[in-house]
């Protein structure tokens, strides 16, 4: 069987979100990098998760001068309505920075980074199923695959950004006394639901006896939507008509159009933190060192955080300085906390004021006696604009 050897600076694992913002930032700054990704275009160019670009997201882009290519969608609506037991609770967006979010579907963003990459001349290998060696120490590391026409391709590189996800393959080359997962379970699951129908608002969220209840904009045609649900629940307990029920009982009126649901999905509510975030000359980006609960909204944008932090430690590292690189995991950490910390607050604050068979109904109590507060001093309109800035 042929080996075909090749050389780059950076092999990035994974064309996700942190792959690619990293991939475009490397390309643009002249640094050599190639991208392999174990599914097929079509397949991470339909991949539905995260609906918004903060603040701080779309200055990056602005930044690095890609913003109007790799950017669509709104601008976000400065209001995001609570429906709390039936009755509508408006939380306005208050800030002293513009505000500059956007909605914009994760897909939408992936398959234009992946244009802008490929148009600018980047190299991005699709079905690439890799392992990786030489990871420790000093010596450079080799990420190894079969392409489609079976041959073995070795791509022997300076740095592996992994960014493979939650369950890829760089972190497992990680020797487990070398790094530390910290975890919270929350002991419940979201049924998210995405449908071919527009939503009744652009966002709204619903805190109700029997679990908390989202629904969010996907564009003019098609609406994502969350119920809280039992983690020993499976997909194929929730039909579609049942689906339409709940919905229409935790949020206290009609949905309006009921139609085509395109998929649904069970996601456990967790967050996870591994540290360090780095490897020899290994370092993990995004999901693959971190998962925050997708109540806060904020995973999508810590790989972004990630992405930028690593891309301008390379840079820097090529005058001869890896003093970026040394701290790349201690940088990234103290925001992922600072994120986790704000995800576990704001995760159980709305499920608690909601179901009590959690954590009982005197949390359930004081959940709510928080919440009140949060509205009645404003304090939760300030909260909602630091949300939306991602600047908090
Ligand atoms: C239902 C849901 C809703 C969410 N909502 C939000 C939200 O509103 N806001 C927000 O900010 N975040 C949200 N998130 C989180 C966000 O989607 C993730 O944090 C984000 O996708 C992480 O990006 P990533 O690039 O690290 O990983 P991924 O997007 O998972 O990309 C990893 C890539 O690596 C590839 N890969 C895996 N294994 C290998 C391998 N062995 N070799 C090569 N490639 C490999 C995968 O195919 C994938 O393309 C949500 C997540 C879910 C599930």
């Amino acid at each position: 069987m042929s080996e075909v050897y090749e050389n780059t600076t950076v092999v990035i694992i994974g064309a996700g979100v942190a792959g690619l913002t990293l991939g475009n930032f490397l390309l643009r700054s002249g640094i050599d990098c190639i991208i392999v990704e174990r599914r097929d275009r079509e397949y991470v160019e339909q991949r539905q998760r995260a609906g918004v670009i903060d603040t701080r997201a779309v200055r990056m882009f602005r930044e690095w001068g890609i913003e109007d290519r790799v950017l669509g969608g709104d601008p976000v609506a400065p209001v995001l309505n609570f429906r709390i037991d039936g009755e509508t609770r408006p939380l306005e967006f208050v800030s002293d920075d513009q505000n500059d979010g956007r909605f914009c579907p994760q897909q939408v963003l992936v398959r234009n980074l992946i244009d802008v990459f490929i148009s600018d001349g980047g190299d991005l290998r699709f079905e690439a199923e890799v392992s990786l060696e030489n990871v420790a120490g000093d010596a450079h590391p080799r990420v190894r695959y079969r392409d489609s026409a079976d041959a073995t391709k070795v791509l022997s590189c300076e740095f592996v950004a992994g960014c493979d996800g939650d369950r890829g393959v760089s972190r497992a080359a990680i020797p487990s006394a070398s790094l530390t997962r910290y975890s919270h379970e929350y002991g419940y699951a979201w049924l998210t639901v995405l449908a071919e129908v527009p939503a009744n608002h652009q966002s709204m969220m619903a805190l109700h006896p029997r679990g908390f209840a989202g629904q969010f904009a996907r564009g003019p045609h098609a609406s994502r939507f969350y119920l809280q649900c039992p983690l020993d629940t499976s997909t194929s307990q929730w039909t579609d008509e049942r689906i339409w029920e709940e919905l229409e009982i935790r949020f206290g009126e009609p949905v309006a159009n009921t139609g085509r649901i395109v998929s649904t999905q069970l996601v456990p509510l967790r967050s996870v933190v591994y540290s360090p975030m780095s490897y020899g000359r290994l370092y993990l980006l995004g999901d693959a060192a971190h998962i925050v609960p997708p109540m806060s909204a904020k995973g999508m944008h810590l790989a972004m955080y990630d992405a930028e932090v690593f891309a301008k430690a390379v840079i820097h590292y090529q005058t001869g300085d890896s003093s970026l690189l040394d701290s790349y995991s201690a940088t990234c950490l103290r925001h992922v906390w600072n994120y986790q910390a704000f995800a576990a607050w704001w995760t159980e604050l709305v499920h608690n004021a909601g179901d009590d068979s959690y954590q009982g109904e005197f949390r359930r109590q004081t959940a709510r006696a928080d919440l009140e507060r949060l509205f009645e001093s404003g304090e939760a309109n300030r909260l909602f604009g630091g949300f939306i800035t991602g600047l908090n």
